[in-house]
């Protein structure tokens, strides 16, 4: 379908110059992503240190939490905490001991920072340090930042990531980290393809248990799965590790050149590797054709919020037939995106950073196909007469990789087809 959109467009947008915009911006903070890794992570406890506001963004994104043991809790600092009144390392030494203590199975406990408990420059690192010594080693305990202080969602996960790269055992042996949450099953299936080109040593970061085997050392390659982890990166290349540059496995193409990436760093021969894809390869561009009749010819605009825009959008307009008129992203990290934009043909604007109604303004302009926005945005855009999709959405949902290769493409275009049903109706 790609083809439909070739005509005489040179390819790779690495060096396109980037729009930066830096006003009043549009997204959730990072403890959004506390409710998909308290699923990954089956011993750890990530436990807020906010206000009551940072309870019910939890409560109400987690909401069927509320009748089991949950993984996640807040420790709301209240009107002393806040005044100064109160000690709230104290106050904090005293929860901890009493969570450890009701629940032994506890392995990793994380102390997540909130804005309150930045604006109160409430120092988490050193309660992780002090708190560790006192419960070391039954769990470890660390400390990330989920504020929405001048972040995106998608960051809670790469800070939680990072705060663990420093701890990881050291080993000197070749491995190969897959660096990103994913569901189980879509993991299961990465891990696969892999151990069938006679890949080994395959570790995965988060793993689900701490006692799981996860090392790190000059000798590790590390691929990413998620283009949100520019921190955990950082921190994993501090430990002398080797970054894999690849496009993300969004679609067919998308995972056939991040697993390419990958077997090439392994020496994989040739028709091993076709062996290995030819037939999930075959499934996935069957599933992608079927589902991207709705998208094929269709524009699309980006409003900056998970992260993933970038992969998306080289995945709608290589893959279904899509142009992309605006794609906007939190944060533009060549270093991880750089393969993804190498393989997208010039036209859309790349923009950085958010000025949110000069940004309406440009979309309302452009009368795209198809919005992807914030939820924010998405209902009054959906009022306008656009079709949206919630950027968030692309984050719950198994998309990565062949066998979900047509999902990701439904979820695009689900509202497209919604849109068309709703116009047929009006007109009837
Ligand atoms: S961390 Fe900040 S943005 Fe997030 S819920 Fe708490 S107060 Fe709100």
């Amino acid at each position: 379908m790609t083809d439909v959109h070739s005509i005489n467009l040179p390819y790779g947008c690495r060096d396109v110059p980037i729009l930066k915009e830096r006003g009043q911006r549009e997204v959730f903070c990072g403890l959004t992503g506390i409710i998909w890794l308290h699923r990954k992570m089956q011993d750890a406890f990530f436990l807020v240190v906010g206000s009551r506001t940072c309870a019910h963004l939890l409560q109400s994104a987690a909401g069927v939490m509320i009748f089991a043991e949950p993984r996640f809790a807040t420790a709301i600092l209240e009107e002393t905490d806040l005044a100064g009144l109160a000690d709230a390392q104290e106050e904090l030494d005293r929860v901890v001991a009493e969570l450890l203590d009701r629940r032994p199975d506890i392995r990793q406990l994380f102390l997540v920072g909130s804005c309150p408990s930045e604006v109160i420059k409430l120092d988490l690192q050193r309660a992780a340090e002090r708190l560790s010594q006192t419960h070391a080693p039954s769990v470890r305990i660390l400390n990330f930042s989920g504020s929405g202080i001048e972040t995106t969602f998608t960051q809670g996960e790469d800070a939680c990531l990072a705060s663990m790269v420093p701890v990881l055992p050291d080993t000197q042996k070749r491995n190969l980290l897959l660096v990103g949450a994913l569901p189980d099953i879509v993991e299961e299936q990465a891990i696969r393809l892999l151990s069938d080109m006679g890949i080994e040593s395959i570790e995965v970061l988060p793993a689900s248990h701490t006692d799981m085997s996860v090392s790190v050392g000059v000798n590790t390659v590390f691929a990413l799965t998620q283009p949100f982890l520019g921190d955990t990166f950082s921190a994993l290349t501090q430990r002398g590790a080797r970054h894999i540059p690849a496009p993300f496995p969004f679609g067919e193409r998308g995972t056939t050149a991040w697993l390419r990436a990958v077997a090439d760093e392994f020496s994989v021969a040739d028709d091993i590797f076709d062996r290995v894809t030819k037939a999930p390869r075959a499934r996935a561009r069957k599933a992608i054709s079927r589902a991207a009749e709705a998208l094929n010819g269709k524009s699309v605009f980006f409003f900056p919020d998970s992260q993933l825009e970038i992969p998306l959008a080289r995945f709608l307009t290589t893959e279904c037939g899509m142009t992309a008129i605006e794609v906007g992203t939190p944060f533009l990290h060549k270093g991880l995106v750089g393969s993804d934009l190498d393989l997208m043909q010039t036209g859309p604007v790349f923009s950085e950073g958010q000025d949110v109604d000069r940004q309406i303004d440009r979309c309302r302009q452009a009368m795209p196909d198809l919005i992807v926005c914030g939820l924010g945005l998405a209902n009054p855009l959906e009022a306008e007469g656009f079709a949206t999709k919630w950027a968030i959405e692309l984050v719950f949902t198994p998309v990565h990789f062949y066998e979900q290769a047509g999902d990701l493409t439904g979820l695009f275009s689900r509202p497209l087809r919604r849109a068309e049903r709703i116009r047929s109706l009006a007109a009837e």
